[in-house]
């Protein structure tokens, strides 16, 4: 299949290699190796991503933008086969070819606030240098990500349907997502706020989906399947929920949840060093509300799935998505406790 997809661009199969390559977790990827240029392939994971041509036209329109614009920015689109596409469908699979950045390195956790400092500012530059483009344009790749109005009606629906034993398991997560449902009704406010902006968010800031070089420094944004319109707080929030803590969602041991306080003011001066005069007065005010909007839907989304009997994330013990929940809980009442802190940094 690989010798198919390879000739398909115009490579010899006989001179590459194709190794698999990373820790993504969403899409097969593989580094392909040739005797001149180096690729990275991908194969698509359409059960996430239920119309790949959707993303595929999102690459093109930003490539198209970004060449005219801003040719001097690295964006990472796809490579042009010989019949034109840039997202190949063969044997029900789609896959698309990327150049691969030579030199570059990616990380899986985050051990050093300056890492923080790049990772915000590359995420802030991609926004920042997509400012002038027509967000309107962009497919929605996946539908309601970061509705948090929605999230909540759903978590209601679960709590209604669980069986006896979970609910009664999760009184107390229950109860604490009810009582700070203030931070919906703010989803709410910046909705209904006209002077706040969609505009072009990457949606999935991990680490892992930023290219350093060999000094550490930032070199571009990868992973580009969640681009679409959307809220700066969800770029910022994610930043939050995934560099704040030491430890990820799936620690179990608690009294490990900490904020780092110079992570949050590493993430604020990467981010805000390029989105300051992009940013309205009007959004501003909302960089600290971001990080407990994507915590807070993420402690909703892993309870709702346990109350569901882990039909969307799958459990690889019993109270998995029970643990996960109530770690994001913690993260959020740390974050909630020092939160008049932060915003003096
Ligand atoms: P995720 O689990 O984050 O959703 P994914 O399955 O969508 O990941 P990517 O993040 O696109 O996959 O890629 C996986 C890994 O492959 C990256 O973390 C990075 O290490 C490497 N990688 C991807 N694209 C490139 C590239 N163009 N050049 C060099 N390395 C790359
Ligand atoms: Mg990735």
């Amino acid at each position: 299949m690989f010798q198919n997809i390879l000739s398909l661009y115009g490579l010899d199969p006989q001179k590459t290699t194709v190794l698999q390559f990373g820790d993504g977790l969403i899409n097969h990827t593989w580094k392909v190796n040739t005797d001149k240029e180096n690729y990275i392939l991908q194969k698509v994971n359409s059960d996430v991503f239920k119309s790949p041509a959707a993303i595929d036209q999102n690459l093109t329109l930003l490539r198209n933008y970004l060449s005219k614009e801003n040719p001097e920015y690295l964006f990472i689109s796809p490579v042009i086969a010989i019949n034109g596409e840039s997202l190949l469908h063969i044997e029900n699979g789609y896959y698309r070819l990327f150049p691969f950045v030579e030199g570059s390195v990616s990380l899986n956790t985050l051990t050093k606030k300056e890492e923080a400092y790049e990772a915000a500012k590359q995420f802030g530059k991609f926004s920042k240098i997509l400012d002038g483009f027509n967000v309107n344009e962009l497919n929605i790749t996946i539908p309601n990500f970061h509705n948090l109005a929605l999230r909540f009606d759903q978590f209601k629906t679960a709590c209604n349907g669980a069986s006896a034993a979970r609910l009664e398991k999760s009184q107390d997560s229950i109860k604490f997502i009810n009582d700070h449902q203030d931070i919906v009704d703010t989803y709410q406010e910046i909705l209904n706020n006209s002077a706040i902006p969609l505009r072009v968010i990457h949606h999935d800031t991990k680490i892992s989906n930023i290219l350093f070089d060999d000094q550490n420094k930032g070199l571009c944004v990868i992973d580009l399947d969640t681009v679409m319109p959307g809220y700066f707080i969800s770029d910022v929030g994610d930043m939050m929920r995934t560099y704040l803590s030491a430890v990820s969602e799936e620690e179990t041991d608690f009294s490990k949840i900490h904020i780092r306080k110079d992570f949050y003011k590493a993430i604020f001066d990467g981010y805000m060093g390029e989105m300051n005069d992009v940013l309205s007065e009007a959004e501003k005010p909302y960089f600290i509300y971001a990080g407990k909007f994507i915590i807070y839907m993420q402690a909703i989304r892993f309870l709702s799935d346990y109350l569901q009997n882990d039909i969307y994330y799958g459990a690889k013990y019993e109270d998995h998505n029970f643990n996960r929940a109530n770690n994001q809980i913690e993260l959020l009442k740390q974050y909630l406790k020092i939160e008049a802190e932060l915003i003096n940094l």
